[in-house]
């Protein structure tokens, strides 16, 4: 079965108003059937020059000299245009990714269309500081402060939730004034093009939104080290943001990274184990385990530990797999071959480290054009140590290893056993418990009774090895922008 959407056969990047298309390629592959999609056009260091040039001039000439209010239009517009489009961005989005027809309805786009909502109403209501200022004389000072763009923001997004983390950093730069040079994973780049099409359609003007296609060594790390960013905003694995701190390091830019995580999840004697047992079988599975907040290790306790493997192992032996066009599928493939070569390491290395497998632990068999692409089971696995490879390691699959755990002090040390410091969920009905034992683990965002439910104007981030930073309401915002004090003497 062919994915409705085909890419054009060559994806051109975005610079300065045009569609440009260059003279080196990048393959893009179907995941659900390994077949070819088309081309990227990848930019080369003359294109990185001009979006640098377009996207400053903007800055100085157009984009940043219009009011807040003239922008913030303009981004609703967009907004409106994504959710008009909604069925080519499902598409697109499909096409890149193999995600399910489920997530990309529920989470993905419509994600895309609020990201554009929620900055453009936020920014109007971003107030400053003020102070009156008593001087020794009896004069008076009036500091206030005023809220300015950075300038040139550039913006690494990775593949797993590809227009919904883009749009995640886009919106809320552009939204503070700043001109924007986005350069998506070179896996997931076609709902970036559709999304230049539509900054193109509604007016924003040239070179304040740029694109710029292509691999992370050819085109992410010169974008990273060019002199004439101003800021740069990152997802992706944390290996790639150390590299990028270093290229950040050399022009003295600030960072703010959301990095990868090691993500636990608690389930309690007292939890409701129904409401346990559904929300780790979508923490653990959903998008084929590759969220950053995914959970990859469940502690349980041990009066309930027989009961919790037994209804977690039913459930992820139930959850559909397919082609994700199916409106009952739940999993699709992984992105790449590359990846799940990556996941089925971690099998073979869970393995060697002694695990049991409960379910899972390889490729299923469709017997037509799926066995080309890249499916994997969900798998779950327990007896291993918390410091076990498996245990310590980003699989970023559909994989969790149970462990079993006696109290509550013994738990939260285990859980904080991590270089990572992303997200954790709890599973309880006490709710002093809830309170304790959130507040005591080292991540930057905790959910009790439920996973990824997120409100945008909330903080989002993550602490250790999981990034530098929050974004999210007024956390972006303040990211975004660079904040001027005035200071006016008052003479008495
Ligand atoms: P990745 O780091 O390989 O790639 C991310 C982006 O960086 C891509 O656009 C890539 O082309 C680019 N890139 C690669 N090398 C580069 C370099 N040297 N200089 C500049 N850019 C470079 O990550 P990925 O595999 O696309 O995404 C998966 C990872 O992202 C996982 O580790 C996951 O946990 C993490 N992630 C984190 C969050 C979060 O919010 N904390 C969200 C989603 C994904």
């Amino acid at each position: 079965m062919e994915n409705p959407y085909i890419l054009p056969e060559q994806t051109p990047c975005y610079v300065d108003g045009e569609f440009i298309y260059t003279d080196q390629y990048v393959s893009n592959t179907n995941p659900v059937n390994g077949q070819n999609l088309g081309q990227l056009c990848e930019a080369n260091q003359a294109l990185i020059e001009q979006a640098v040039t377009a996207a400053r001039y903007a800055q100085n000439h157009t984009w940043g000299k219009m009011t807040s209010q003239q922008r913030c239009q303009l981004l609703h517009q967009v907004a409106d245009k994504i959710a008009e489009n909604e069925q080519a961005f499902i598409q697109a989005e499909m096409a890149d990714t193999g995600k399910s027809l489920q997530q990309l309805t529920q989470i993905d786009i419509p994600r895309g269309t609020a990201n554009f909502r929620i900055f453009a109403d936020m920014v109007k209501s971003y107030a400053g500081e003020s102070f009156i200022t008593e001087q020794t004389n009896g004069d008076k000072a009036l500091n206030y402060t005023i809220h300015k763009p950075l300038g040139v923001v550039a913006i690494i997004s990775p593949w797993n939730l590809p227009l919904l983390l883009a749009t995640w950093k886009i919106a809320p730069a552009l939204a503070c004034g700043n001109s924007v040079i986005v350069k998506p994973s070179e896996e997931t780049s076609s709902t970036m093009y559709l999304l230049a099409q539509i900054m193109d359609e509604v007016g924003i003007p040239k070179g304040a939104f740029n694109l710029l296609l292509g691999r992370g060594e050819v085109v992410g790390d010169p974008l990273t080290r060019h002199p004439g960013i101003d800021a740069i905003t990152f997802t992706g694995a944390t290996k790639t943001g150390s590299q990028i701190m270093k290229n950040a390091a050399a022009n003295v830019k600030p960072v703010s990274f959301e990095l990868g995580g090691k993500n636990s999840a608690i389930v309690f004697a007292d939890a409701d184990l129904e409401k346990a047992l559904n929300g780790v079988t979508r923490s653990s599975f959903t998008n084929c385990g590759q969220v950053c907040l995914c959970t990859e290790k469940v502690y349980v306790h041990r009066s309930i530990f027989d009961a919790f493997v037994e209804g977690l192992k039913q459930r992820a032996e139930s959850l559909t797999i397919g082609y994700p066009t199916d409106p009952d599928v739940f999993m699709g493939p992984l992105v790449s071959k590359q990846h799940r070569d990556k996941v089925l390491s971690y099998f073979q290395l869970a393995s060697q480290e002694g695990a049991q497998f409960i379910t899972g632990g390889s490729i299923p068999v469709f017997n037509d054009d799926r066995d080309n692409g890249f499916f994997i089971q969900p798998t779950i696995i327990t007896g291993l140590d918390d410091d076990a490879r498996t245990n310590q390691e980003e699989i970023f699959g559909p994989i969790c290893h149970l462990s079993v755990f006696d109290d509550e002090d013994e738990v939260i040390a285990r859980v904080n056993n991590t270089r990572y410091g992303l997200a954790a969920s709890i599973w309880t009905d006490n709710l002093t418990r809830a309170h304790r034992t959130a507040a005591q683990i080292d991540v930057g965002m905790v959910w009790v009774n439920t996973w990824f439910l997120r409100d945008l104007r909330t903080p989002f981030g993550g602490c250790k090895l999981s990034g530098i930073g929050r974004e999210g309401g007024q956390h972006s915002l303040s990211f975004y922008s660079q904040t001027s004090n005035i200071c006016i003497q008052i003479d008495n």
